[in-house]
């Protein structure tokens, strides 16, 4: 088993300025780092290294998106917009995402890496890829940035898969805490793309991301949102995978599947209030290893969205790629005793109700649609 890793420094040196944390700058508070910061990645990537699982990685070298790939999610105005306030001082791409001075090209940069992971895959140069990119994309729309993200990464690698590469069928799985909106955006009339996100019950975006909204015109019915209760823990995701992702992507038969590997359904993060652990991610990896190894010979990537807790993040991305290459390091996790312990770990009621309901979308997905 040879698993890639992508990586590039640039990716640290996006600048997200000071604010307090999402709070903006101003007179009201005492200005401190942004937490999308480079914190939380790069402290994963020296995990990596220092528990020696980097030895066992082969890294990948990204390169650049072009315009014309961008422009299959973005509207020109947009890109236009992020090149001209990059090359000046900076800005705001949208919403809650400020930028500075060369963030263009290291988001270029990351949706290249995206893109690179694919071809990888593709042509059989690794069997799967962890693409630790940043700054991170799920959030962000045709013509707006949102919530961290400028350019909306999977998205684009996903066009690359279909358009550029020739697959009729990819699967996106998002496990990030919060709505994958962006990627829900790009496909929701398209039934080539199967986009399922698992995320906190309205966190952010506000008002997005319900059960309901499953698809439009020939899309609908591929898209499936799990909006699980705050407080869901590991037994709740193990559920939900084992009775909803599985058995769509089943039905599905994509020939790639994607996971936006957000980190922050963590007990430990800020930004939301799931429980999940190291080991929860250990177990989800291994699921949907199984699942791609059965539908799509185990072509399996995941590109790093969130992730706000920068000392627990590098044990849960560890987690990951551990299980993607098949090695243990022998490095513990030593929160996991305690996370593991806390009440309400197993799957609950309310949360099941949810998977419930999640699950009869499953069963709705046929991959003969798109035949
Ligand atoms: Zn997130």
């Amino acid at each position: 088993m040879t698993t890639g890793l992508v990586w590039d420094e640039l990716y640290m040196w996006h600048d997200t300025g000071t604010s307090a944390w999402v709070l903006p700058p101003g007179l009201t508070v005492q200005p401190l780092a942004h937490i999308e910061s480079a914190e939380g990645k790069r402290r994963i990537k020296n995990l990596l290294e220092v528990s020696g699982l980097l030895e066992h990685l082969a890294v990948l070298k990204p390169r650049p998106a072009t315009e014309e790939e961008v422009l299959r999610v973005h509207t020109k105005d947009y890109v236009d917009r992020i090149r001209r306030d990059s090359d000046a001082l900076g800005g705001d791409a949208g919403e809650l995402t400020p930028f500075g001075h060369g963030s263009y090209e290291i988001a270029l940069l990351a949706a290249g890496g995206c893109i690179t992971a694919v071809d990888a895959v593709l042509d059989e140069k690794v069997d799967n890829v962890y693409a630790l990119v940043r700054p991170p994309g799920h959030h962000a729309e045709r013509d707006l940035g949102r919530g961290f993200c400028i350019f909306a990464n999977v998205s684009i690698a996903m066009q690359h898969a279909r358009v550029a590469r020739g697959l009729e069928r990819v699967a996106v799985v998002d496990w990030d805490v919060h709505h994958g909106n962006g990627t829900e955006h790009a496909f929701y009339s398209d039934p080539s793309v199967l986009t399922i996100s698992i995320h906190q019950d309205n966190n952010f975006p506000p008002a997005s991301g319900a059960i309901t909204d499953t698809g439009e015109a020939a899309g609908k019915g591929y898209n499936i949102n799990i909006p699980l209760p705050a407080g869901s823990g590991v037994g709740a995701y193990v559920a939900t995978f084992e009775q909803v992702v599985v058995p769509a992507l089943r039905n599905f038969e994509p020939q790639l599947i994607c996971i936006a590997s957000g980190l922050d359904a963590s007990a430990m993060d800020p930004l939301a209030s799931m429980m999940m652990t190291s080991d929860g991610y250990r177990q989800l990896t291994r699921i949907m290893l199984d699942v791609a190894a059965d539908v799509c010979r185990g072509r399996l990537i995941a590109c790093h969205e969130g992730g706000y807790s920068p000392a627990y993040v590098p044990y849960c991305g560890l987690a990951i790629m551990e299980e993607m290459a098949g090695v243990r390091t022998g490095v513990d996790d030593p929160l996991l005793p305690l996370l593991s312990m806390m009440g309400g770990q197993p799957v609950q009621p309310h949360q099941q109700a949810v998977i419930d309901k999640a699950a009869k979308l499953a069963e709705g997905v046929k991959a003969k649609a798109t035949r």
